[in-house]
């Protein structure tokens, strides 16, 4: 699992060396190398690297997002609460949008707000048994049959 970094131990107002920016967290320096492939903005391009602390607030800033956001099938991010969250009740509704995607819709269980999240029909099967989904009516009987083929597909 990844570690959830400080962003406002980095000082904006100065660079650091990546041995600097490893030291802060602390990382080990091969970690800041792979920030840097990641995307990572360093100053110029000649070694040693230099990274702006403003920068490096701002990657660890967006990396800690990343992190929040990754949601269990059966959960949705919350916008409102800035956490992935289960929809109250276990209660979903799926809006098929093509044949084979669509978008999951509940509410959050702390806020009361909506929450979606694209979800293909295929992955519907990860959450039975987890969430209460309800399937508009046109859909139904395809469903049922689907069930079928998308237990098929899972033992491949
Ligand atoms: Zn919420």
């Amino acid at each position: 699992m990844a570690k959830h970094h400080n962003p406002n131990l980095v000082k904006i107002n100065r660079s650091y060396t990546v041995e600097e920016a490893a030291n802060i967290f602390p990382v080990h320096k091969n970690t800041v190398r792979s920030w840097i492939k990641n995307g990572l903005e360093i100053c110029g391009n000649q070694k040693p690297w230099l990274i702006l602390g403003s920068e490096l607030k701002e990657f660890i800033q967006l990396k800690r997002k990343k992190n929040k956001q990754t949601c269990k099938p059966y959960e949705m991010y919350c916008f409102s609460c800035r956490a992935p969250k289960r929809p109250a009740g276990n209660m979903a509704d799926y809006e098929p949008m093509n044949a084979s995607r669509g978008c999951l819709i509940g509410i959050c269980s702390t806020c009361d707000g909506i929450i979606n999240k694209y979800f293909s029909l295929a992955k519907l099967v990860l959450i039975h048994g987890k969430l209460d989904v309800t399937l508009p009516k046109a859909q139904k009987h395809i469903s049922k049959r689907d069930d079928l083929l998308l237990n098929s597909d899972l033992n491949k």
